[in-house]
């Protein structure tokens, strides 16, 4: 901090997670369970009022777990759903109830105070248990409260969805699954207190084209909502109450950055050439309509990468095969005549699905991801690929298998998507596999053998090759994606894929040091977040010579 005591300006430094620049009104966004509920006494003849609104908000509680359970059940099977019923039977547990009606009774306050001060001794008895199994019960517990809290408060929908249009987002963390809502917002910048500039959050910050700080902590607290604020996401710096004239030398910059912008979307439907002929395809990752809108609209070549995951973390429970489909055809609209790639469900690690209720894992970014995830819920695997298989047949369509580590993985995808293909009488699409573990790099001209295209998921390659996780700012400096070790990893690559096209989907794809390098080991597309397209090509056309070493 800085100048505190003699302008009132107050200049946070931390990680940049996503560059630009932004200028709005700060939104403060609490988890519900941290927001202050208003606590009010209750007279004697409303209690049962009250009451009658914990056993309403428990009945609706149980009726979504209810669904929930009913839709696992016919997709992942009965084990699955049994954690939805298990929570079910938590919410019903007579000793829970009558200890809601006990303390009404005893405190005659409103519901909300009842249902948060019953589950949060609850949830820390059962954390307190040194049986593992029992004290990881306390998530499941917070999870019940910020279900019944939600009701009670009316606030079905996420809070952040609440947050309004043009303001600067400022939250404790961004999670996957609340990266999703703010896709539509038009939010101007986001303040994370936790999380490092390769979580999965940073990259959604980018990919929607949001200049974004992260590590800045406390900010929660010290910035008040409805404060103006100047996020600086090049230098990584937020400043509150800022003065005229950090407003004006802002501004300033800002107005530079735009001019910069409209050079570069001056020409970005032409096609990236360098300058002795080679033409790299400049596609985007995307997630949503709406960046399917933008990319298209920012001159992209095609969609290098769909991450079908959003289509899994908006909604309350899992979509059915309809569902899906018809979601994926209004988002892939914008895009129709184009290539278009869509990934498989790539979930585990961050990208934990709301509705999914997964035992713990001790490692997950070393567990169940990406193909493995896929291949032990066969008939997950199979719902998307029978969506995949309706919509190849009328748009351009390759699918991508996530996380890949073996070429019998490959193999096991490949026969599924040739039976659902064969039952469907429709010709296989393009599959291809993601490169994002140093085995299949190593390996990868088996797995060339099996499939039609590579992509190189430079974001996982470097967290698997460099030892450096992804969500760990203590890590970042090992989190170096032009190392040498990921360099060579992405020439073997390159020259052992037997001739099939090689993109990279990473975020280095986008590296102003690294595009050039990546052309010359023989990369032919780059796969870019929207706002992006235009500048990456720019680069391209500015590459003297193409050369493979
Ligand atoms: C990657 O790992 O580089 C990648 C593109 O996949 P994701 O970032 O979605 O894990
Ligand atoms: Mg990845």
């Amino acid at each position: 901090m800085r100048g505190a005591e003699t302008t009132g300006e107050v200049q946070l430094k931390r990680l940049a997670i996503s560059s630009g620049l932004a200028r709005g009104f700060a939104y403060v966004h609490r988890d519900i369970l941290d927001q202050l509920q208003f606590r009010y006494s209750v007279s004697d003849d409303k209690i049962d009022d009250e009451w009658n609104r914990i056993k309403t908000a428990l009945d609706v509680v149980d009726g979504d777990l209810q669904r929930s359970a009913a839709r696992v059940d016919q997709e992942l099977g009965q084990k699955m759903a049994a954690i939805f019923e298990a929570h079910r039977v938590l919410l019903r547990d007579p000793s829970l109830v009558s200890e809601f009606e006990r303390e009404l009774h005893e405190r005659r306050v409103n519901a909300e105070d009842i249902v948060k001060s019953v589950l949060s001794r609850y949830e820390l008895r059962l954390r307190a248990d040194e049986n593992t199994a029992l004290s990881e019960r306390g998530d499941d517990i917070a999870d019940l409260s910020r279900r019944l809290l939600r009701v009670l408060t009316g606030t079905r929908e996420h809070t952040i969805t609440q947050c309004p249009p043009g303001c600067v987002l400022v939250t404790r963390q961004l999670l996957p699954s609340e990266c999703v809502h703010l896709k539509r917002r038009g939010i101007a910048g986001v303040v994370i207190e936790r999380g490092g500039a390769t979580s999965h959050a940073a990259l959604l910050t980018r990919e929607m084209g949001v200049p974004a700080v992260s590590g800045v902590a406390g900010a929660t607290d010290l910035i008040l909502n409805g404060e103006q604020l100047l996020v600086d996401g090049n230098a990584g710096t937020v400043t509150v109450r800022a003065s005229a004239e950090s407003i004006a030398e802002f501004d300033g910059r800002l107005c530079e950055q735009n001019k910069v912008q409209a050079v570069h979307l001056s020409h970005c439907h032409d096609p990236a050439v360098t300058q002795d002929g080679q033409v790299i395809q400049v596609m985007a990752n995307v997630g949503c309509e709406a960046d399917v809108q933008l990319a298209v609209k920012n001159g992209a070549d095609g969609i290098g990468l769909y991450r079908i995951e959003y289509h899994f973390l908006m909604m309350s429970t899992l979509p059915s095969e309809d569902e899906l489909y018809h979601e994926l055809r209004n988002a892939l609209k914008p895009a129709m005549g184009l290539d278009v790639t869509v990934r498989l469900l790539d979930t585990g690690g961050d990208k934990c699905m709301p509705w999914l209720d997964l035992p713990h894992e001790p490692d997950p970014f070393l567990g169940r991801r990406g193909a493995r995830f896929l291949l032990a819920w066969p008939e997950l695997l199979r719902t998307q690929l029978r969506v995949l298989l309706r919509l190849s047949g009328e748009t351009s369509l390759g699918i991508l298998i996530p996380m890949v580590t073996r070429a019998d993985e490959v193999q096991q995808v490949r026969s599924a998507l040739t039976q659902e293909a064969e039952k469907m009488n429709i010709a296989c699409p393009r599959l291809g596999v993601m490169i994002e573990t140093p085995a299949a790099a190593l390996c990868v001209s088996q797995i060339a053998l099996l499939c039609d295209f590579l992509s190189i998921g430079s974001n996982d390659l470097t967290q698997y090759t460099m030892v450096a996780g992804r969500e760990n700012p203590l890590v970042a400096d090992y989190f170096d994606d032009e190392h040498p070790a990921v360099m060579r990893l992405i020439r073997i690559i390159c020259h052992e894929s037997r001739g099939l096209p090689v993109s990279v989907c990473g975020e280095l794809a986008a590296s102003p040091t690294a595009v050039e390098e990546l052309v010359h080991k023989g990369v032919t597309i780059l796969s870019v977040v929207p706002p992006l397209v235009p500048r990456v090509k720019d680069q391209v056309r500015a590459i003297a010579q193409h050369r493979t070493p």
